[in-house]
C-alpha cells in the first residue's frame, strides 16, 4: 500500500514498524461545540483508512483524543456556571452520535486530556531539564523554539521568520510565525475552578502538549501513522513534534496523514456566515458518508445539498443492485454440479484488482467506489444477455464480493430496513389477489403502497418492496 507522508511530501510505500499491528493516532475533537460536517469528514477519512488497513490484515490500533480543556471550554462554563464534566459530557456525546451515524467504527481509546495531566507534566519536566522550555515570571511554561534545530520539518514554515522569544499562549493562533507557545499555563483567576496543583505550578496545559501526552501513552514513540485535518499541521503537529521528539529524541510517528477542507456551497463555513452544518442537518448520514468517498482526502470537498441529493441516488442504485443479488441468490435452489459461471468469475476478478489497486494507491476512494458501479453494470448487463446463466452460485460469488468491498466502504448496502407492519400487510393483500388473478386489485393495492411512500417491484425472482 502506498500512502502520502506530509513530512516527505511524497507518496510512500506503507511500511508499519511492528507489523501486522498499526498504530494510529488522530486528533480528537474539542468538546466545547458541535462537531461540523467538516470536522467529521476527517473522521471519516481516518476510518476509511482504518478499514482499509483492516481489509489489507493489519490490526489497527486507533487512538482519538478528546480535548476536553482549553480556553473557550473554559470561557462557556464561567458563562454558563457550569462544571467542566457538565459542560463537556453534552459535546462529547454528541461527538460519539455523529461518528456512530456516519458508520465510523469505534477507536481503541478516546482519553480525555483532562485525564492525562500527569503523562503531560513527565514531558514538559524533560523538556526543562533539556533545556527545551523555560518558565516566565508568571509561572507559564514554554517552549522554546529556536533551541529545537527541526523545527519546521512538517510544516515546511520559513524558519526566518522565526520570532526569537516572542510567545503565544492562547490556545490557537493563526500567524504563519513559529513563536514560545505554552506548555503550561499559570493559574489565573479567570481559570475558575480549572486548575492543576502540580510539581511544575498550579495551572494547566497547553493545548498541545496534551497530544503528544496521551500519543505517547497508548502507542508509544515512535508509532505508525498520526492522522488529523489539514489546518493542524501548523502549528498543533509541528508543536507536537516539536515536544515529543525534542523531549526524547526519537521520532514521534512515521507517516503524516492530512485530510484536506470541506467548504459549503462554495464557502467556507463560519458562524458569520451562517452555513455551520451538523449532522443534524443531514436527513441521510451514510449519503454524506457516500460524498465523503467520492472525494480524495486529499483534495478539498466542496458540499452541496445537491451533491448531497445525487449521492443519495447512487447509493439507492447500488442497494437496488445488492437486493436484486440477495433476491437471486434465495430464488434459486443449490446445485451442486454447476461451476462459477466464467464470464462472471472474470468480472468479480476484474473488480477486486481494481477495487484493491485504487485503495492501494493513497486511498483512492472516489476510483475504488467507481470501480464498485463498473461491477454493477457488467453483472446487470450479463443478466440481461444471459439470464439463465446467473443463478445462486453468481449471485453469492457477486453478493461475497460487494460485502468485503462494503467493509472498507461502509455503505451498509445490504442492510434491510424492515417495512413497517402496514406495508407487509398490504404486500400480503397484493400477493393474494395475485394468486386469485384478481390483478385489478392487486395494482389498485400497488398505488396505494406507493402512496405510502414505498415501492412495489415484481422482478423474474420474486416481489420486492423498497422505500421510493
Ligand atoms: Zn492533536
Amino acid at each position: 500500500m502506498r500512502i502520502y507522508n506530509t513530512l516527505t511530501s511524497k507518496v510512500e510505500d506503507f511500511e508499519p514498524i511492528n507489523p501486522p499491528v498499526v498504530g494510529i493516532y488522530a486528533c480528537g475533537p474539542t468538546v466545547y461545540d458541535y462537531p461540523h460536517i467538516g470536522n467529521l469528514r476527517t473522521f471519516c477519512c481516518v476510518d476509511f483508512l482504518r478499514r482499509t488497513l483492516e481489509y489489507f490484515s493489519f490490526q489497527v490500533k486507533l487512538v482519538i483524543n478528546i480535548t476536553d480543556v482549553d480556553d473557550k471550554i473554559i470561557n462557556a462554563i464561567n458563562q454558563k456556571k457550569v462544571s467542566l464534566r457538565e459542560y463537556t459530557s453534552i459535546y462529547e456525546k454528541y461527538f460519539f452520535e455523529s461518528i456512530e451515524r456516519l458508520n465510523i467504527k469505534g477507536a481503541s481509546f478516546y482519553p480525555r486530556a483532562t485525564e492525562h495531566i500527569k503523562e503531560m507534566v513527565d514531558i514538559i519536566k524533560e523538556l526543562l531539564k533539556k533545556g527545551l522550555a523555560y518558565k516566565t515570571e508568571d509561572g507559564s511554561i514554554y517552549f522554546s523554539v529556536s533551541s529545537f534545530k527541526d523545527y519546521g520539518k512538517l510544516s515546511k514554515i520559513n524558519k526566518d521568520n522565526l520570532m526569537v522569544g516572542a510567545r503565544v499562549n492562547v490556545d490557537q493562533y493563526d500567524k504563519e510565525n513559529p513563536v514560545d507557545f505554552a506548555l503550561w499555563k499559570s493559574y489565573t483567576p479567570e481559570d475558575g475552578e480549572v486548575y492543576w496543583d502540580v510539581e511544575i505550578g498550579k495551572g494547566r496545559p497547553g493545548w498541545h502538549i496534551e497530544c503528544s501526552a496521551m500519543n505517547r501513552k497508548y502507542l508509544g514513540q515512535p508509532f505508525d501513522i498520526h492522522a488529523g485535518g489539514i489546518d493542524l499541521i501548523f502549528p498543533h503537529h509541528e508543536n507536537e513534534i516539536a515536544q515529543s521528539e525534542g523531549a526524547f529524541d526519537i521520532m514521534l510517528a512515521k507517516y503524516w496523514f492530512h485530510v484536506n477542507h470541506l467548504i459549503v456551497e462554495g464557502q467556507k463555513m463560519s458562524k458569520s456566515l451562517n452555513n455551520i452544518l451538523t449532522i443534524n442537518d443531514i436527513d441521510d448520514p451514510i449519503a454524506l458518508r457516500f460524498l465523503y468517498l467520492q472525494t480524495h482526502y486529499r483534495n478539498k470537498l466542496n458540499f452541496t445539498f445537491d451533491n448531497l441529493k445525487g449521492a443519495k441516488s447512487a447509493l439507492n442504485s447500488l442497494t437496488a443492485f445488492t437486493s436484486t443479488l440477495v433476491d437471486i441468490e434465495r430464488f434459486f435452489e443449490e446445485e451442486k454440479e454447476e461451476e462459477l459461471n466464467e464470464e462472471i468469475e472474470k468480472i468479480g476478478k476484474k473488480f477486486k484488482d481494481n477495487f484493491d489497486e485504487a485503495l492501494k494507491d493513497d486511498l483512492n476512494t472516489p476510483k475504488a467506489l467507481s470501480s464498485l458501479f463498473d461491477l454493477m453494470h457488467d453483472v446487470y448487463t450479463f443478466i440481461n444477455k444471459y439470464p439463465k446463466q446467473f443463478k445462486k452460485r453468481e449471485a453469492k460469488f457477486i453478493i461475497d464480493l460487494v460485502n468485503n468491498a462494503d467493509s472498507v466502504l461502509g455503505l451498509d448496502l445490504f442492510k434491510v430496513e424492515p417495512l413497517p407492519d402496514e406495508i407487509r400487510e398490504l404486500m400480503l393483500m397484493r400477493k393474494k389477489a395475485k394468486d386469485e388473478k384478481n390483478w385489478s386489485l392487486a395494482d389498485e393495492i400497488r398505488n396505494k403502497i406507493r402512496e405510502k411512500g414505498y415501492i412495489v417491484e415484481d422482478t423474474p425472482w420474486g416481489t420486492r418492496c423498497r422505500k421510493a
